[in-house]
């Protein structure tokens, strides 16, 4: 694919950011890591364990002091590259929490990076200072449960909580459709300017894409709702009726999706599970 891969793009000053090249029907052209500051730098995201993707990032910091090493998540497209960066720079991990993950059980899942081990975890509101200015945690559950977003210098760095090229994933047991729309929620409540997230392009009018986004969420819950009104139906069939024509690659996180969506609807008494089946209550 054609992308800009382990180049260096300034986006504004203090903002820059490094494609990752793992391309794929979840990344888009890859994840985006940004490098925030001038004189001394912050690394937001620092993508998957690719050599070359580290090398460029390492040449983009160009020997500047590195405050810190931010994840939004543990997702393994996002935090992996974490531990080979900060040993080769000397730099702190800071940022999203690890995961109790079990090998066996309802968290497991193959996505996420168990290796993750930050020196220190942010919370909502949490800062720390890059090149004079305040980088602050937002904490924004829904994709996943550690899922942070990071304000910078009036700019929101989204992770996979909202992304300029598609919809986000939401897949239970620990991605939580009532938490992720509380965060879209919480967004639309701040005045940032800009959006840049690890996937696809810069959000320019972050207020009406969120609202956007709420709107094809609360469709595709009444369409959900609608299909089971009419009859008992398992998750395979709500996808094939409320997904035509989808990219086969992602009818397991579209399953995943309704899936979340059910449980939302269970929790607020509006649907029933009769094993694999749902029902209208
Ligand atoms: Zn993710």
């Amino acid at each position: 694919m054609d992308a800009p891969y382990a180049r260096l793009e300034e986006l504004e000053p203090g903002i820059a950011r490094v494609l990752a090249h793992n391309p794929s029907a979840f990344t888009y052209y890859g994840t985006q890591s940004y490098l925030i500051g001038e004189r001394e730098v912050a690394v937001i995201d620092p993508g998957p364990d690719l050599p070359e993707h580290i090398d460029a990032l390492e040449k983009a910091i160009g020997g500047r002091p590195l405050v810190a090493i931010m994840c939004t998540h543990t997702h393994r497209d996002h935090s992996p590259a974490a531990r080979p960066l900060a040993e080769r720079t000397g730099a702190p991990i800071i940022g999203c929490a690890p995961l109790a993950l079990e090998t066996v059980g309802p968290r497991a899942d193959a996505s996420f990076d168990g290796d993750y081990a930050p020196d220190r975890v942010f919370e909502d509101g949490d800062e720390l200072t890059v090149d004079g200015e305040a980088v602050t945690a937002v904490a924004t559950p829904g994709h996943t449960s550690n899922h942070l977003c990071f304000a910078y210098r009036g700019a929101l760095f989204s992770g996979d909580h909202v992304m300029g090229w598609s919809t986000t994933v939401v897949v239970p047991p620990d991605g939580d459709m009532a938490d992720y729309m509380a965060s879209l929620e919480k967004l639309r409540q701040r005045d940032d300017r800009t959006y840049y997230p690890a996937h696809g392009p810069a959000v320019t009018n972050p207020r009406q894409y969120v609202r956007h986004l709420v709107g094809h969420r609360m469709q595709r819950e009444k369409q959900i709702l609608s299909l089971v009104n009419d009859q008992t139906r398992d998750i395979p069939d709500i996808v094939a009726n409320a997904y035509p024509a989808l990219d086969p690659r992602l009818t397991v996180a579209a399953g995943g999706s309704v899936l979340a969506h059910l449980i939302d609807l269970e929790r607020r008494g509006l649907v029933e599970r009769r094993g694999e089946e749902w029902k209208a209550a």
